[in-house]
């Protein structure tokens, strides 16, 4: 029998939308989308292409979708990007790019800190030959496992991609946390990209959908893949009011969620037999020393307390919906526990 959650750290995707969403969903303005006649969804797109210093934006039902649409729009079929081999994009995306986008990855490690070494990048681009898929993108993610890949990183990534005739695409689904973490306005990122996805419904909290921003020329084309991929919505303002309302109320306080998530990992770590690694925002990797982690788990399970990962290498997030209150609790079951 499922047991109940009550201190819940599995993802930043399982926050129910607030009292002022709810009301700002019900409030919406729209139109239908396909006639570009929804509001509300053209406010949220101009103010994310705005936000990322873009002059385009689409809005999409998902992360998963916005990537595949950004590779579609850069890549043709047949053609290469270069993907780290932990990268939501190559791992967890159900093998979009290949099933649908026809597009070959060439896979590449994510270093510890989550980037792609830049002589890596360079050494899988194959001249131009025949016997070889043309590669068109670099995809990046960031943040990725939590982890905030610095300005002076994306910069040199960049400038390779340029140097080598590669499009950048990062998939931000948490690049608002990466911003806060880095201390820049999400333009200092995005301009370092061609196109930029950003999922609404991690730490900003919304239920639905993301935002693709980049070129004009891009979107535009971008736009034609969501119709393919079955994306287009009606009155799809409804969801991108959440959006909105998320930008205005929910982008300021991801600060506390890395802040809590520091805090959390420091009780984790005075759990004998856990050495959790200090988060840089909000996602804690904590691993457990097989002699405990049996129990550790099943005294988690009893108190309601919800991670992912493997009880030998637990994941943990922090977000809108753990406020002090709760952290407070969750750290009091970790005190309990008879290390
Ligand atoms: C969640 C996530 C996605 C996919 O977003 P969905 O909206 O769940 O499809 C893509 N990339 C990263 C890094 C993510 O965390």
């Amino acid at each position: 029998m499922m047991r109940e959650i009550r201190f819940d750290f599995r993802s930043d995707t399982i926050t129910k939308p607030s009292a002022g969403m709810r009301q700002a969903i019900a409030e919406a303005e729209v139109g239908d989308d396909y006639y570009g006649e929804d509001p509300t969804v053209r406010l949220l797109e101009r103010r994310m292409a705005e936000a990322f210093g873009k002059p385009a934006a689409v809005f999409t039902t998902s992360g998963t979708q916005s990537n595949l649409m950004a590779v579609m729009a850069h890549c043709g079929r047949g053609d290469a990007y270069v993907v780290g081999n932990r990268s939501h994009s190559y791992c967890y995306e159900a093998g979009g790019v290949a099933a649908v986008a026809g597009v070959h990855p060439l896979v590449t490690p994510n270093q510890a800190d989550g980037s792609i070494a830049v002589d890596d990048i360079v050494e899988c681009l194959e001249p131009e030959d025949v016997l070889f898929p043309r590669c068109r993108l670099l995809a990046l993610e960031n943040t990725i496992g939590g982890k905030v890949l610095s300005v002076d990183y994306m910069a040199a990534a960049w400038g390779v991609a340029r140097d080598h005739g590669l499009a950048c695409h990062l998939d931000g689904a948490r690049a608002f946390n990466a911003a806060a973490a880095l201390g820049v306005a999400p333009r200092e990122i995005g301009r370092h990209f061609d196109t930029v996805s950003i999922c609404m419904s991690k730490g900003l909290g919304a239920p639905a959908g993301s935002v693709l921003v980049g070129p004009e020329a891009v979107i535009a084309e971008a736009r034609r893949h969501r119709q393919i991929l079955g994306g287009a919505m009606r009155q799809s303002g409804i969801l991108a009011a959440a959006g909105v309302y998320a930008l205005d109320h929910n982008v300021a306080r991801l600060v506390a969620d890395h802040e809590r998530a520091t805090r959390l990992a420091r009780a984790l770590n005075g759990v004998a037999g856990v050495n959790a690694e200090m988060p840089q925002t909000n996602i804690i990797f904590a691993a457990v020393d097989p002699a405990v982690a049996d129990r550790f788990a099943a005294h988690l399970a009893a108190n309601g307390v919800g991670y992912t990962g493997t009880d030998l290498m637990q994941r943990w997030v922090t977000h809108l919906d753990v406020d002090d209150e709760r952290l407070d609790g969750a750290i009091g079951v970790l005190a309990a526990f008879g290390g």
